[in-house]
């Protein structure tokens, strides 16, 4: 990817709307602006004030043929989204006019960009941390409450804040150390051995602490893959519905009408769950419907949390019961819902604590019991102490295996400082480190791992 040209996007959604905005962004956007717009008092946009928004109108260049008109703001380099000139031209928001007005642009010399270049360039620009833009993405998929505030705290660049505090106190070490080794006799180390132990003991647990923080930042953004399983009939459809607010799968009282695994992102609480509804477990000698529990058993396997739905109803079947014995086999964290509490509760067992982390009555009928669903999974996944608008909170898997890195390298450093080893052998420990926790701000980071971040993206954003 260049990343000297200058490159335009439609950067609003396709389809029609009030307004479209097209941004163009690199060293010839006021010269490729000035080709395709006249302001209407007649003064170039280059030589407009930065930050205002002049009335022209857009032209394909080197015609005579007005396309539209609409409104240009010109920013100067760096006080810019990319830390690049740019200019963003709104014109009105039909998907012809549109396409049109960012043709002219394409043939004033702008190249399309790709997905996700503008926040791409704001990074190399330094205009934001990688943590930052990781964020941003986070905020334009954000679709609950505590997503967007957690996407928000993220954009604040609290996350990079911390990391960064942790990354200087190792360098302080580091330097240290790499005087005592150049120098010597020249007692130019400002930390004994005792010293460096302690400022390492302290950042290790700075970095657990931070890392210790994903659980729930992935809760509440990347989703905890949840299973909802039980016997036919025993409502797992209906749950599955209720919790997603519409009907996604099909209520039927016929026994076997979930056979695929179907699969939805739902919130609850301040968590979100990766939701799968599966096929009731019983015999049958229907081949696809064997397929399906083969498919729910495969999926339980890799969920984190599993919705064991019964039907309080009815006293508990064999069904039940073996379903029982396979949550309890599979060691995974399970709520039990006792459904259908709506028509009286049969089955008030006494079901095993230590199958089941909790045991709610519910109805997928009337909604009653999903809030305290809701709060038994807050209370599982998501850790109260934390707060999600300001702490410092891990959202994503890379930051995480960063850090865990991170606290891997200094634990090493701190046996080895401990066992009192020559200090260039420590400084290697340390400086690994060091690379580690660069790494989650994206100040030592592979070009690959940089592209693979910023293709998630949309175009012109
Ligand atoms: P699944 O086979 O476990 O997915 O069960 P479904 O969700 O398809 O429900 C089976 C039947 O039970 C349907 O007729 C539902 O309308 C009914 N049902 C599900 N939940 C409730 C509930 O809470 N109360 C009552 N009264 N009926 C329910």
């Amino acid at each position: 990817m260049k990343l000297l040209d200058t490159i335009a996007a439609v950067s609003t959604p396709y389809g029609k709307g009030g307004v479209a905005m097209i941004r163009i962004s690199g060293a010839d956007a006021f010269c490729v602006a000035d080709k395709i717009f006249k302001a209407a008092n007649g003064k170039p946009l280059s030589d407009t004030e930065h930050g205002k928004m002049t009335y022209g109108e857009i032209f394909m260049p080197s015609e005579n043929i007005s396309i539209d008109d609409g409104m240009a703001v010109r920013f100067c380099a760096p006080r810019s989204f990319t830390g690049e000139d740019t200019v963003e031209i709104t014109c009105h928001g039909g998907i012809l006019v549109t396409r049109k007005v960012l043709s002219a642009v394409l043939a004033a010399g702008a190249r399309h960009a790709e997905a996700g270049e503008f926040t791409r360039r704001a990074y190399v620009s330094g205009k934001m941390k990688l943590t930052q833009a990781e964020a941003l993405g986070d905020m334009l998929e954000a679709d609950s409450e505590s997503r967007l505030l957690l996407a928000r705290n993220g954009m604040r660049g609290n996350l990079a804040k911390a990391a960064d505090k942790i990354y200087v106190s190792l360098r302080t070490v580091l330097a240290s150390m790499y005087a005592a080794i150049d120098f010597p006799d020249e007692d130019l180390a400002e930390m004994s051995r005792e010293e460096i132990s302690e400022a390492l003991c302290k950042a290790k647990a700075d970095i657990v602490k931070i890392a210790n923080t994903y659980r729930t930042g992935r809760a509440v953004n990347e989703g905890i893959a949840t299973v909802i399983c039980g016997r036919a009939n025993a409502g797992k459809s209906s749950v599955y519905n209720r919790i997603l607010g519409y009907d996604a799968a099909i209520v039927t009282d016929i026994e076997g009408t979930t056979r695929d695994v179907l699969r939805e992102k739902a919130t609850l609480g301040s968590a979100t769950l990766l939701l799968c509804d599966t096929a009731g477990l019983r015999k049958t000698d229907d081949v696809v419907e064997n397929i399906g529990i083969e498919r729910t058993l495969g999926v339980l396997n890799e969920a984190e949390l599993v919705l064991a739905v019964f039907d309080a109803s009815v006293p508990l079947t064999d069904e039940d019961r073996e379903l029982i014995d396979i949550i309890a086999n599979s060691k995974k964290t399970a709520i039990a819902l006792l459904n259908k509490t709506d028509r009286g509760a049969e089955t008030l067992v006494s079901l095993n604590k230590e199958v089941f982390a909790e045991v709610i009555h519910l109805s997928a009928l009337t909604g009653e019991g999903f809030d305290t669903l809701a709060k038994t999974v807050d209370s599982l996944f998501i850790d109260g102490s934390i707060d999600i608008s300001n702490d410092a909170i891990v959202t994503g898997a890379r930051q995480y295996a960063s850090l865990i890195c991170a606290a891997e390298a200094v634990t090493q450093s701190i046996e080895d400082i401990d066992a009192e080893l020559p200090l260039d052998l420590v400084s290697v420990g340390l400086e690994s480190a060091m690379a580690a926790l660069g790494e989650v701000d994206g100040r030592e980071i592979g070009e690959e791992v940089v592209s693979e971040i910023f293709s998630k993206f949309c175009v012109g954003k």
